[in-house]
């Protein structure tokens, strides 16, 4: 087999965190291969099938909360430095976010949220029905009330995706696409060659962002990866004038709506566990018809744009999303396992992943996302 490069880094998958990863690696001037085998961001990764909200995790352990603010610190500069470098606009936006409650009995718990959005100094309030209703109209008259997020960010996943390879090719990264990689060839505790269809890559050093594939990838080296797909069907529809726009994220505890800046709104999302099973169903766009009339009636009369899936990366035993070395092999690292919260977190991950490798102390700590705390190990 022909060699195809020698990186120091060779990076597994082009969805959100491979791409990040790559970028922030490349950026620091490390020589880096990212290595796709679709297109990235494309169907049926997740990264591209995503709604792109990029909550504060305010609910979430500390450690997860955060990489979200710091994932909120670093967008504003890292989308000005893609648009810079790239042309691609990502569609970072501010447009808020409204979690709305249909029983006064949702009340206490909602107020409790407040109180920790204000003690991380971010804006968050209690709005009554009159007033949820004079900033998004079309709310359900069965709304009664919620609270009001003015510094939720979202942005075009796909878009995002693409702009981070482009960015890392940018700064230096070699970006192949449509190719797979097809086995890792180990001797003794490390990743000797990386195969993919056209020859072999010999990396200093192996990072697996598989996404969802990371359970198969893992078994190549004898690990038991308990990460899989979750399916998740996603419908963007448009208004017709004189329906009311969408203005601001709206979410509830089954899923969420969220305004695009082409003027359609994205309902989401099912969460499926179905295997590979690459499907639309009638069963869960259903679903997202349902949740889309119960937050704004009016949607019901919308036009549906567009439907597709992405298969989220789950970990199976609902442990924390994995960052960091695997065990028992020195130069095989992994960043994946981030359900539904991977581009929220994506920034962060891949700077302080990066920060990690190259023998820098990362400014949060990664021991919550140790592998060998999930009693990973290719030992
Ligand atoms: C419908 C939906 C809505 C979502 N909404 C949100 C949201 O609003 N906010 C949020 O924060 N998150 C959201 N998520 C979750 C988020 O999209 C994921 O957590 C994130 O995209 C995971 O990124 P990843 O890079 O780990 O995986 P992926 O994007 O799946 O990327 C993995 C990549 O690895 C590649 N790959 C696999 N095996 C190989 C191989 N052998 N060789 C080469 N390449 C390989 C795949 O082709 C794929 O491109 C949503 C997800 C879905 C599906």
């Amino acid at each position: 087999m022909n060699a195809v490069g020698r990186p120091d880094f060779a990076i597994i998958g082009g969805g959100v965190m491979g791409c990040a990863l790559a970028y922030y690696l490349a950026r620091a001037g490390e020589r880096v291969m990212l290595l796709e085998q679709s297109r990235v961001g494309s169907a049926p990764s997740a990264s591209g099938a995503s709604a792109a909200i990029v909550n504060l995790l305010v609910t979430a352990p500390d450690a997860l909360l955060h990489q979200s603010l710091l994932t909120h610190q670093l967008l504003p500069e890292l989308a000005a430095d893609l648009q810079e470098r790239t042309g691609i606009d990502i569609g970072l936006t501010r447009p808020g976010s409204l979690r709305l409650a249909f029983d006064d009995r949702e009340r206490p718990e909602l107020e409790s949220v407040i109180e920790r959005y204000a003690a991380v100094g971010y804006d968050a309030e209690w709005l009554d029905a009159q007033e949820v209703r004079t900033i998004e109209p079309g709310v359900s008259p069965r709304v009664c009330g919620g609270v009001y997020v003015p510094g939720t960010y979202s942005l075009y996943a796909p878009h995002y995706v693409r702009a981070l390879a482009a960015g890392a090719a940018a700064h230096g990264a070699v970006v192949r696409q449509g190719l797979p990689v097809t086995g890792l060839r180990r001797s003794g505790d490390r990743v000797v060659t990386v195969e993919t269809v056209e020859g072999r890559v010999e990396a200093g050093h192996v990072v697996l962002a598989t996404g969802a594939w990371t359970g198969m990838v893992g078994a190549w080296l004898g690990l038991d990866v308990p990460i899989g797909p979750q399916r998740g069907q996603i419908m963007a529809v448009q208004t017709r004038p004189p329906q009311p726009h969408v203005r601001q994220i709206l979410s509830h505890e089954d899923g969420y709506i969220v305004p695009k800046p082409n003027g359609t709104a994205v309902v989401g999302a099912t969460r499926e566990l179905v295997g590979w099973d690459g499907r639309l169903t009638p069963g869960g766009l259903g679903f997202l018809a349902k949740l889309a009339h119960h937050f704004v009636p009016t949607l019901a009369e919308s036009t549906v744009k567009h439907v597709w899936y992405g298969f989220r990366p789950l970990r199976l035993d609902d442990g924390p999303p994995l960052v960091g070395p695997l065990p028992g092999l020195s130069n095989v690292s992994i960043i994946a396992g981030h359900g539904p919260i991977g581009i929220t977190l994506s920034a962060a991950a891949g700077s302080l992943l990066a920060q990690s490798l190259r023998g820098e102390e990362p400014q949060l700590s990664l021991a919550p996302f140790d592998p060998a705390r999930s009693g990973i190990s290719a030992a």
